[in-house]
């Protein structure tokens, strides 16, 4: 009788090596492993938040979004990987939040318009923005999702 077979021997010197967060390691050396049995592609999501001011100045005159307003805005951040055998998580969640923080300084309590790149800040501008910052740093990131209000929100997945 064939039992549960589950192939997640990882060599310990595989386990020693620090691995971007929601990268997927390379494979071992000297021996083979079979990763179709012990992959588990999981996403983490952190939520952060910051308040903002901003105006879409591309939207039409009279447009209610024209004028200076402001927002409570809440980002998901989503990293795949596989779950990592020995430690049990895709990363800590605290390195989402640690990629996200420098940016927060830049957005928090500002008016978007004036950070560079944001000249026109709809949400999914800034979701692009967000994106191509983090990715340097989170290199598993699947998707930002910009929530502008409690019901209007943008998931970006990349270029
Ligand atoms: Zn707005």
């Amino acid at each position: 009788m064939v039992g549960f077979r589950h192939f997640c021997a990882v060599d310990k010197a595989d386990r020693l090596t620090p691995v971007p967060c929601g990268v997927i390691s390379a494979e071992p050396k000297g021996r083979e492993r079979e990763r179709d049995e012990c992959e588990m592609s999981t996403t983490i999501i952190r939520e952060m938040r910051f308040e903002a001011a901003h105006f879409l100045p591309k939207t039409p005159e009279g447009h209610k979004c024209r004028r200076l307003h402001g927002h409570s805005y809440v980002i998901e951040i989503h990293v795949t990987g596989e779950v990592d055998p020995e430690t049990g998580w895709v990363c800590d969640f605290d390195e989402l939040r640690q990629a996200f923080l420098p940016l927060r300084v830049q957005l928090d309590h500002h008016t978007l318009n004036e950070v560079g790149g944001l000249e026109n800040p709809t949400s999914e501008v800034l979701a692009g923005w967000l994106w191509e910052r983090m990715i340097l740093l989170l290199p598993g990131l699947t998707a930002v999702v910009v929530h502008e209000t409690c019901t209007s929100r943008c998931v970006y997945t990349g270029p």
